[in-house]
Parts: C-alpha cells; sequence; structure tokens
C-alpha cells in the first residue's frame, strides 16, 4: 500500500498482497465442501474481538468509543436481500487495521496451507481457522464482502471495507458507527440457505456454543454462555469436553486427551487442557504454536499463551484461569511475571504427571499418542534439566526385546541383566537396517537389550540424558564398549594374537588417514568388521545428521575400525597380502570392507570408488577359476 499524503482519500482502492489474492482463489475455486464453517470463523473472530475489549475495558484508563454498550453478537439473516450479516461490539479496526488485517496474511501457517493445495493434497476446509486465515472463509460464499468498523480508540474514524475477492479491495469513509465490527456477506445464489435463520442458528449449536458472548439471531439468543472450566468435574459430560475442545482449538478432530485439572494451592488454578487429535507439526507443517488462552475470572488476559507452558508443550490445547493473577498483565510483561512462572511451574508438573498416568492406564493409546507427539517429549527430554527424569520417562523406544510394542527406559531397566552395567542404544535407519548390521552381535550374545534410535533427536536425546536410573545411557557402536567377558569358544583356526596383530598394523597402513585406528575386536562374531566411535558424543547417529547436513567432521571425524581375526575374509586377507604379487588385491579388499562398514554404520561411502573396488574383486574372484 502506497499513501502519496498524510491526508487519505475518502475512497481507496488497493490490491491485495499477492498471497492473499492467491489463497482467495484458493478458497473461492477450490474448497467447495463444508462452506458452512465460514459462520464459526466468523464468530470466532467477532469473539476475539469482543474478549480483546473486555480485557481493554479492565486495562485502559483513556477514553473508550460506546463504553457502555452490551458485549454480544448480532447475526442479521435477510433471505429475500439473500444476505447473511455479522455484528459485534468488540475493539472494531481502524482504517489502518482493516487495511492490513484483512488484506495480508500475518500467519505463517498460512502458506502452509495453500502450499498443501497447490500441491493437490487433499485439504480439509475446516482447517482453514487453524491457519490463521478464518476470516477469508467467508469468500466461500460471498460475491462481496462488506466490513463495517469503528475502532474502540475514539479518536479514529470509521471505516468501511469491501470485496469482491477478486485481487483487490475497497476502503472508504463512512459516517458515524457504533463500535465494532459488521460484517455483511452478500451470498452467491448458490449459498443462498446461509440467509435463513435455522441454518444459522443450528449452525451456532454446532460449532459456537462456547462463545461466551451471547450470539442473537435475529434478536434471539442462541447460545448458553458458561465457561465450562468453571464447572465442577463431575457436571461436564464427555461429549461437553470435546464440544469444547474444537472450539478452544477451533479443531474439528477428536481430542487424544482430555485433562481438566483444578487446585486452590498454590494458586488457584482451573484449566482444561486437550492433546489434539493430529500433531500438525509432524506432516512438515510449520511449527505448531502455543493454543492455550490465559483467564483470570472468566475473563480472557490472553490467547495462545507462550509462557504458560514450556516450549516443548506447545502442542496442548485449552484453557487456564487463575483468579491470582493481576487482570493488568499484559503480554509484555507475562515474560517477567513470577506468577505466571510459578503457574508455570505447577502446570507443566501436573501435565507431566498426567501423561505418565495415561501411559499407565492404556500402555497402547499412548504408544499411538507418542508415535506422534513423540517429538515433542523429545525435544523436552533435552532440553528441559528441571523435568528432565520424568520426561526421560515419558520416552518410548523400538528395542530388541519386543517387535509389537515399544518400550520405555524403567521397562528396559526392569529387564536388565544381572551383570549388565548400561543401558544400550543404536542408531539406524530402521529395525531391518538394524537388525542387519553389526553392532547388535556382542550384545546380544550376552542377552542385553538394545534400543534402536531411528532420527537424529534420537541420538542427541540419549547423549544429553546420559544416564538414567543411575546406568549410563551407551551407544553399542562406542569403541571402549566394556563388556563383561564372555567364554568365546576361541574360534577355531582364528589368528593367533600375533598374527591378528601384525594385520591390524598393515590395515591401517593401507587405510591411511581414512580411519583413527584399526584394532582387533574382542566383540565380533559373525561381522569381518565394524566400525567404532573413539568419541562418546559423537555417535554414527550424529555423524550421519552431520554428514546429511554436509558438515566437515574434520580429524575428530575419525572413527577406529574393528577386525575380526575368526572370518573368513580377514584370515584370506593375511594369506593374500603374504602372497606373491597378492598385496595389490588384499589392499583392495580391505578398502571394500572398510566401505561395507560404513555402509552398515549408516554413513555415506564414494559410489565412485565403491564401484572400482567392487569390480576389482569381482575380477579377481572370477579369474581364480
Ligand atoms: P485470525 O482470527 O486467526 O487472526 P482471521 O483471518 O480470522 O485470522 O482474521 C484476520 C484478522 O482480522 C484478525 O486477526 C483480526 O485482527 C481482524 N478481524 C477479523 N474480524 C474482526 C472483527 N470482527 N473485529 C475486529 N478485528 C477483526
Ligand atoms: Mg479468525
Amino acid at each position: 500500500m502506497s499513501e502519496t499524503s498524510d491526508k487519505k482519500p475518502k475512497q481507496q482502492t488497493l490490491k491485495f498482497k499477492a498471497e492473499v489474492a492467491e489463497l482467495l482463489n484458493i478458497v473461492i475455486n477450490s474448497l467447495y465442501t463444508d462452506k458452512e464453517i465460514f459462520v464459526r470463523e466468523l464468530v470466532s473472530n467477532a469473539s476475539d474481538a469482543l474478549e480483546k475489549l473486555r480485557h481493554l475495558q479492565l486495562t485502559e484508563k483513556g477514553e473508550m468509543a460506546d463504553a457502555g454498550s452490551e458485549l454480544e453478537i448480532n447475526i442479521h439473516t435477510d433471505e429475500e436481500a439473500r444476505t447473511f450479516s455479522i455484528t459485534d461490539t468488540g475493539i472494531g479496526m481502524t482504517r489502518q487495521e482493516a487495511a492490513t488485517n484483512l488484506g495480508t496474511i500475518a500467519h505463517s501457517g498460512s502458506r502452509e496451507f495453500m502450499k498443501q493445495i497447490e500441491e493437490g493434497k487433499k485439504v480439509d476446509a475446516t482447517l482453514i481457522g487453524q491457519f490463521g486465515v478464518g476470516f477469508y472463509a467467508a469468500f466461500m460464499v460471498a460475491d462481496k464482502v462488506t466490513v463495517h468498523t469503528r475502532s474502540w480508540q475514539s479518536d479514529e474514524n470509521p471505516v468501511v471495507w469491501s470485496s469482491k475477492g477478486a485481487g483487490n479491495f475497497s476502503l472508504r469513509e463512512t459516517d458515524d458507527l457504533p463500535r465494532g465490527t459488521t460484517i455483511t456477506v452478500d451470498l452467491r445464489e448458490e449459498d443462498a440457505e446461509y440467509a435463513k435463520a435455522d441454518t444459522i442458528k443450528s449452525l451456532i449449536r454446532k460449532y459456537s456454543n462456547f462463545v461466551p458472548f451471547p450470539i442473537k439471531v435475529n434478536g434471539e439468543q442462541v447460545n448458553t454462555i458458561q465457561p465450562l472450566w468453571m464447572k465442577s468435574k463431575s457436571d461436564i459430560s464427555d461429549e461437553e469436553l470435546t464440544e469444547f475442545y474444537r472450539f478452544v482449538a477451533n479443531a474439528f478432530d477428536e481430542p487424544t486427551y482430555k485433562f481438566q485439572f483444578n487446585a486452590d494451592a498454590p494458586l488457584a488454578i482451573r484449566s482444561l487442557l486437550f492433546v489434539p487429535g493430529e500433531n500438525l507439526e509432524k506432516f512438515g507443517l510449520s511449527r505448531m504454536e502455543p493454543g492455550v488462552s490465559l483467564y483470570c475470572k472468566k475473563v480472557m488476559i490472553a490467547n495462545d499463551v507462550e509462557e504458560l507452558l514450556p516450549d516443548y508443550f506447545r502442542f496442548f490445547r485449552g484453557v487456564v484461569d487463575s483468579e491470582d493473577l493481576p487482570l493488568n498483565i499484559s503480554r509484555e510483561t507475562m515474560q517477567d511475571s513470577a506468577l505466571v512462572a510459578k503457574l508455570k511451574r505447577v502446570l507443566t508438573g501436573r501435565l507431566l504427571k498426567f501423561l505418565a498416568e495415561e501411559a499407565k492406564d492404556d500402555a497402547k493409546k499412548y504408544e499411538e499418542f507418542f508415535k506422534s507427539f513423540g517429538m515433542f517429549i523429545k525435544e523436552g527430554a533435552a532440553s528441559d534439566f528441571e523435568h528432565r527424569d520424568d520426561l526421560a520417562k515419558l520416552l518410548r523406544f523400538d528395542s530388541t526385546h519386543d517387535t509389537e510394542t515399544m518400550t520405555s527406559l524403567p521397562d528396559y531397566v526392569e529387564r536388565m541383566k544381572e551383570d549388565q552395567q548400561a543401558i544400550y542404544y543404536i542408531s539406524g535407519p530402521n529395525r531391518e537396517a538394524i537388525e542387519a548390521g553389526p553392532y547388535l552381535e556382542a550384545l546380544q550374545e550376552r542377552d542385553f537389550e538394545v534400543i534402536y534410535c531411528y532420527e537424529g533427536i534420537d541420538d542427541f536425546v540419549m547423549t544429553t540424558l546420559r544416564e538414567f536410573d543411575g546406568k549410563s545411557l551407551i551407544s553399542a557402536d562406542q569403541a571402549d564398549l566394556k563388556l563383561p567377558d564372555k567364554e568365546n569358544e576361541a574360534q577355531e583356526d582364528a589368528l593367533d594374537d600375533k598374527a591378528a596383530g601384525d594385520l591390524a598394523s598393515w590395515i591401517k597402513n593401507q587405510l591411511g588417514d581414512e580411519v583413527e585406528e584399526v584394532r582387533v575386536s574382542k566383540r565380533l562374531t559373525n561381522s569381518p568388521a565394524l566400525l567404532v566411535n573413539p568419541d562418546e558424543m559423537m555417535t554414527t547417529g550424529m555423524r550421519r545428521v552431520m554428514q546429511a547436513a554436509n558438515r566437515d567432521l574434520g580429524p575428530m571425524g575419525k572413527l577406529i575400525l574393528e577386525i575380526n581375526p575368526g572370518h573368513m575374509i580377514l584370515k584370506r586377507i593375511e594369506e593374500l597380502r603374504n602372497e606373491e604379487g597378492g598385496s595389490n588385491l588384499a589392499g583392495q579388499a580391505v578398502h571394500l570392507m572398510l566401505d561395507n562398514a560404513r555402509i552398515a554404520a549408516g554413513l555415506l561411502v564414494d559410489p565412485k570408488s565403491l564401484v572400482e573396488r567392487s569390480t576389482q574383486i569381482l575380477e579377481a574372484a572370477l579369474n581364480k577359476r
């Protein structure tokens, strides 16, 4: 928007920001289902505007337009004129605000919404509000949308915003208006049903029953206003809770968990919190924003408050009401408020306890929850020192123990063998890949359980936790894996210690800088060789993450190659290197063995030299015949 002079023209036509135009195009042309949700979105905006006003009334000293008017939402339907209009006595908008709020998209999630649709993904139109572009839903049913609005700030002039959705909108000044906003939708012919009072009434009962202000349709009040969280537990039905979740989360699905928590000490708290049905962040959508609103004695202080829960609990949706909070606390002061910090501590503790209880009551359901929301728990376990133990208990992993059910760390500890000192884990892309690799051998021989880590963050969690229940967490690819001795039926005809030691030095010579060291392995039985880590913080899982990010690990990145002196390949290399003219082929075999060990560790190898070596060795093998 460019303005040429300070004095605003009476009437202006402005272009939508490109992304709004794009969004509108999609809304108008692609979202045919669930058009009805536009009612919910407009009511929800009216309710937001009223909440903000109610809060201002308590905190603003200055003069306010129409200070005495009732806080309510009035809907008018006119079948003849084919219009739907909704009026609120909320904060309204200044000219500038109307241009910005209704002409641009401030929310980060909306880009994702459009991308999904553009990529031809089936997108649920009911999600539109969660992406923060609810206002535009009106264009699903509108030929034209007109917004009359007047800000609560008494020195601002009322304005009219209107648009047909095609690329631009107009703004003009108007004569005096009462404070608040009226949105008039000129309905398309095929959407005439939304000009019927009965249709609208039933939609309000369906979607907006918990709006905490009276909603009247042609003068008749439709909703029952009662903040659900102030009722006692026994008076709230399960259906009401679900309905309430849908209202606060602006969602349509079943919540995964419903959580009601009331307390009188150390703080007075009444709260209803929910784990949503879906983790939108998991689908690669943008970060989930906090979605818990803070109230004081039924008056909303702020919505989507960041300071109320730790960052990793950002997926919770709901309401927290505490009469101990001062009403005039602002978004800015919340961060420094000791009371809010205290509230956060209490809530965090309760939520952790609550999740632990749910996990105990219904382990299968908790596992489903974890599959979808586990990333948040991991994030917490790796970042929240204060609640680390409780978060660690909430983690779930696949392991050697059971292919069906995931395990927790306490269950693992329960099953530990008498002579087992540590909790072992190994990272790899999936169960199959890990089980095909060489790392489990030594541990399985001793009947020690091994936890599988599939994601980069898992390794990170393990290395930051370092221990659980007094037991170290150890990556099975660690170089000095101290294992209780095992009577190894000395592999017959294995190379003797001297020969094996010499061979190791010779191999190190062949490999040069590619490895830190070559050692004779004490743990291998079936595989010829494996790579282990001299640095316990830099597990192979972490290496894979670094490699994927194209980070050069430098000298600290070097690994130790362990060789199995009982394995046929090593024995044959030993013979070959001593044969006349055999050392070249033996050298190639050693390099190939290293590449195989890298692949088993999930690390990248240079495909060109791999192919060259394999070819040479194949030729040699076939020549022998
Ligand atoms: P969201 O509600 O998630 O912010 P919307 O697309 O629904 O996104 O609304 C965009 C913005 O327009 C709101 O954030 C608000 O600033 C403004 N707005 C919409 N409706 C009203 C209203 N009835 N009163 C005041 N402001 C409104
Ligand atoms: Mg909205």
